[in-house]
């Protein structure tokens, strides 16, 4: 059982889900001396940022995350602090659309009306174990679930599961960084929280919680030599769109594609998807795309600590509303208050509001201790 005198002394802000929200809450509290227990149900930080690389140790691919905008003025900032370089996203040449087998692939010159996107040196996950290296040690609990929050006199009591076993954290503070969704459908809280933020809670969309990746690593970007850029359009699928991954260093070159919502490719193994995938891509970009070095997809709908299970269920809105006030409001006597990207009124959704709220509600409860 916990000893509630040391706790008293030593945890201040318990923080739950190590995303870059959670991450950089952290990050800002540890380095005013708060002391801070963050605590992630997975064995790894980053939560929908997930960089892999290839079975030899070749480039970094997003299977999450990928592009900042000009705009996204806080990520920039975080980018260049933690000394993260930035590469514009090639858009160089020709797209390609697809109209399925038997019809050749249709080239055009996209309208661009948008500045380009950015990309980060060495993937997105640069972004999370950098933060993650400069946690003070002892801070980051891996491989515990939170399950219950409690306001328990001038304290909350959270109740945390990690490898089979009970644990049970005090603290002044708890910051829930997970998608709202998410956290009203696995975490109880007691005393119940008003129904009007549950409501607004269930409401909030998780942003690509639906959204499924496939990447495809090839020796060479070779579609450059055609005057091609990697975007490729299509209605057949299984891919809807692609868009060129080569990574910074140019080391091999790489596509990744979005599979559509609806597409029966989610429906198939691994490696009949991959079949499916690669036919489609020596459709749209020619024979060399019959060889990959690489490949591998994720399905964020069927990863359970981002998509409650039956989320798929509801009707996903085009562009959904984030920073809900009533999800900007402290509750549990002022002492439980929210981060997690769809929170945010500025860059709702995307890492830019991921930051900004983290920021935020870091300031938030620094005024409170
Ligand atoms: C496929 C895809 C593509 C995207 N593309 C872009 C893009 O190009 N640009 C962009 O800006 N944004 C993009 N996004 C959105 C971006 O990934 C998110 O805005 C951002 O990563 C959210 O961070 P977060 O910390 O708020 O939430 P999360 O990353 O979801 O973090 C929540 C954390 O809480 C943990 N957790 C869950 N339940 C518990 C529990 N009970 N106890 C403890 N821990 C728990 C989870 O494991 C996770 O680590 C994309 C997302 C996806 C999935």
């Amino acid at each position: 059982m916990t000893n509630m005198n040391e706790f008293e002394k030593q945890i201040e802000v318990v923080i739950i889900g190590a995303g870059l929200s959670g991450l950089r809450a952290a990050h800002i509290l540890t380095r005013h001396g708060v002391n801070v227990k963050l605590l992630e149900a997975r064995s790894r930080v980053g939560g929908r940022i997930l960089t892999v690389t290839t079975e030899e140790g070749c480039g970094a691919f997003d299977l999450g995350p990928t592009w900042i905008w000009s705009e996204h003025s806080h990520v920039k900032q975080l980018a260049r602090a933690l000394d993260i370089g930035l590469f514009v996203q090639a858009e160089v040449g020709d797209a390609v659309f697809d109209r399925g087998p038997g019809f050749p692939p249709q080239r055009f010159t996209p309208e661009w009306h948008q500045p380009p996107a950015y990309r980060f040196v060495g993937g997105t996950a640069a972004l999370s174990s950098r933060l993650q290296e400069q946690l003070p040690v002892g801070c980051l609990g891996l491989e515990t679930s939170v399950r219950r929050i409690s306001l328990v006199n001038d304290y909350l009591e959270i109740l945390a599961e990690t490898n089979g076993s009970s644990l049970t954290y005090l603290a002044q503070h708890a910051i829930v960084a997970l998608p709202p969704r998410l956290a009203a459908n696995t975490l109880t809280f007691a005393p119940a929280l008003p129904p009007a933020v549950i409501e607004e809670m269930r409401h909030t969309q998780t942003w690509m919680g639906q959204a499924m990746k496939a990447v495809l690593v090839y020796r060479t970007p070779f579609w450059r030599e055609a005057g091609l850029s990697g975007l490729g359009v299509s209605h057949p699928g299984p891919i809807q769109q692609f868009h060129d991954a080569t990574p910074a260093d140019q080391v091999v070159g790489a596509l990744f594609g979005w599979i559509g919502n609806d597409s029966p490719g989610r429906m198939l193994s691994m490696a009949e998807r991959r079949e499916k995938i690669v036919a489609q891509a020596v459709r749209m970009f020619g024979p060399e795309a019959n060889r990959p070095i690489y490949y591998t997809d994720y399905n964020w709908g069927n990863d359970s600590l981002t998509t409650p299970a039956g989320q798929d269920l509801l009707l996903e809105e085009e562009n959904p509303r984030y920073g809900h006030p009533l999800l900007l409001n402290p509750q549990m006597a002022g002492r439980l208050h929210w981060a997690g990207s769809e929170v945010s009124p500025v860059g709702g959704g995307y890492l830019e509001g991921a930051i900004y709220i983290a920021d935020q509600v870091a300031r938030q409860v620094l005024h409170h201790l």
